[in-house]
């Protein structure tokens, strides 16, 4: 569900968050449903204000009853420090916001229960967040750093097939507390959440690639003709740091030097960022050189 937009962000409302906030005031717990609506949004809009503010191009926000989704149209995803940036903020807002409820609580006229309630809800998503599994932050962070070495779409397999991995144990133990007659279905519902939203991630990782040379055909189709922007990188700089120079409009060509400084061959823009999602940020260009 669109709710409209908040400094130029589309906000969405994920089906199933919308109908567990409809539970939630349905069983007289609107007050809480509201508080855990507001954390989550200013969770979302952290991490969404850091990618803006580090150049990305943020479309759209969903908003998931454990954070959420930005949607980041744009290839500066697949660099790593601005991934770890951004995923970063959201657990950082909420630890934020717990130091705001405890000076709260110093203030005897507030309602104590609220506002340990306010402090509860960030406490959880904080640490929910911290693991290091895809969709959650964690697992953000922690594809952000596989990155260099197995490139981002194995990165985002490990990363995400963990969060498949911590979807069952949530949903086992919040079956296995039925059992024992300690009800907690959130713990089942949030697991059928991460499992579908881990799901699609391994998903889009594969259209990472291919949306990038979408976009790029699409520029080509509609401009017929690209100006070349020439790359001139030595054998062992890394395809991540070439990625950063491009610039939307232009075709890049990648010429690689070799150390006596001739010229051992050229990368088209495609080569390059095959390279970076196949086989990590860190692979140096003579490497992509000897592939081809
Ligand atoms: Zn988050």
């Amino acid at each position: 569900m669109r709710m409209g937009s908040l400094f130029g962000i589309r906000i969405r409302l994920n089906r199933l968050f919308l109908l567990l906030l409809f539970t939630l005031g349905a069983v007289g717990l609107l007050p809480q449903a509201m508080m855990i609506f507001t954390v989550v949004l200013l969770h979302e809009l952290a991490h969404a204000l850091v990618a803006k503010g580090s150049g990305l191009v943020v479309d759209e926000v969903e908003l998931l009853p454990f954070g959420g989704v930005a949607r980041i149209d744009d290839v500066l995803e697949i660099d790593p420090r601005v991934e770890m940036r951004v995923a970063a903020a959201g657990p950082l807002a909420n630890l934020f916001l717990i130091g705001v409820g405890l000076v709260f609580l110093t203030y005897e006229q507030l309602p104590q229960e609220w506002v340990a309630f306010f402090i509860k809800i960030n406490m959880t998503l904080a640490a929910f967040n911290a693991l290091p599994a895809l969709p959650l932050d964690g697992g953000r962070i922690y594809r952000a750093r596989l990155c260099g070495r197995l490139g981002f779409r194995r990165a985002t397999q490990h990363a995400a097939r963990l969060g498949g991995v911590f979807a069952v144990l949530f949903a086992v133990s919040g079956v296995v507390g039925l059992f024992l007659g300690y009800v907690n279905l959130t713990l089942i519902i949030l697991g059928f959440f991460v499992y579908a939203a881990a799901a699609k991630e391994q998903k889009t990782a594969m259209y990472v690639l291919m949306r990038y040379l979408v976009r790029k055909q699409g520029e080509l189709r509609r401009y017929g003709c690209l100006p070349a922007e020439h790359i001139v990188a030595v054998g062992t700089t890394a395809v991540g740091e070439v990625v950063k120079l491009f610039v939307p409009q232009r075709y890049h060509l990648i010429w690689v030097m070799n150390d006596t400084g001739e010229v051992d061959g050229l990368l088209s823009e495609y080569d390059v960022v095959h390279a970076l999602v196949e086989l990590g940020t860190a692979t140096p260009v003579e490497q992509v050189l000897n592939r081809k």
